[in-house]
């Protein structure tokens, strides 16, 4: 990775780079990259994850948001075959990438946008395998929250509706330069047999569960007013609860 001193650190980017040999190492048997695999990393910074696993796959391409970062990725000779593209890994289809799919994901990614790539990750469900994601812990814990817990909410519901998940392991800030406040850990998600919500509901699903957790306090009979749900289902519910106590599987048969 560049030196210490050679980079200019955005914050706005989340640019928190792994220094930690013996971790990194970890990291890369947890991925277990194998000869066939195609590989997308989203915010490859200096590439200290990238080293670890391109040298051992068919294809590997990397989303990097920072011009100074692309710059020093393409001039590194061990990073000679990543195929780097520039931009904001929200505004690409994995479809569109220089790469064949589905392919398996991996990113240390900015903790800002943490719920967005999740959503972007549902929303291509064709196109991968699995995905390593790095993510602040307590983030990790809503993925995982128990229905009638404070960490439970709009994130648990929507992934838990696709995606299945492996909590791997917890992460010190030590390990990071520069260090961030909070924990973090890497989460390892793989695509649900069968989704429980249709490709074609994903946006009504999304934005009904977004509705419901958008006053936590009020009834469902209050937040979701303007929404088109059918009586008997309503009265199955129980419009008088509040979000954090219906399952998973309730918000869907709203749909
Ligand atoms: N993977 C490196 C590591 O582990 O050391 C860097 C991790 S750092 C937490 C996040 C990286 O994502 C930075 O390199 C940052 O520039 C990049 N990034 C931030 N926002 C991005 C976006 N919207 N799309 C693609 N890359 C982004």
């Amino acid at each position: 990775m560049p030196k210490k001193n050679d980079h200019p650190f955005r914050k706005k980017w989340g640019q928190n780079f792994l220094t930690d040999t013996n971790l990194l190492n970890k990291i890369a048997r947890t991925i277990d990259p194998k000869e066939g695999d195609q590989f997308l990393e989203i915010g490859p910074g200096g590439g200290a994850l990238t080293e670890r696993i391109l040298p051992f796959v068919k294809d590997m391409v990397a989303i990097e948001i920072d011009p100074l970062l692309i710059e020093y990725l393409e001039n590194q000779p061990i990073f000679q075959g990543l195929q780097v593209v520039h931009g904001d890994v929200l505004l690409q289809n994995i479809e569109d990438l220089p790469i064949h799919n589905p392919v398996r994901v991996i990113g240390n990614i900015p903790y800002n946008i943490t719920s967005s790539i999740i959503f972007w990750l549902i929303e291509q469900l064709d196109y991968w395998n699995d995905a390593f994601i790095m993510m602040q812990k307590e983030v990790a814990d809503r993925i995982s929250a128990n229905v009638n817990t404070k960490a439970y909410g709009r994130l648990t519901v929507v992934a838990g509706a696709y995606l299945d998940f492996d909590y791997c392991f917890t992460i010190k800030p030590d390990v990071f330069i520069p260090k961030p406040k909070v924990d973090s850990a890497i989460v390892r998600f793989t695509k649900k047999p069968t989704p429980l919500i249709d490709d074609d509901k994903y946006l009504r699903f999304n934005k009904i569960v977004r509705a419901a957790f958008s006053q936590r306090r009020k009834m469902l009979r209050n937040t979701l007013k303007s929404w088109d749900i059918p009586k008997e289902i309503q009265k199955e519910i129980g419009f008088n609860r509040r979000p954090e106590t219906l399952s998973i599987e309730e918000f869907v048969s709203m749909v």
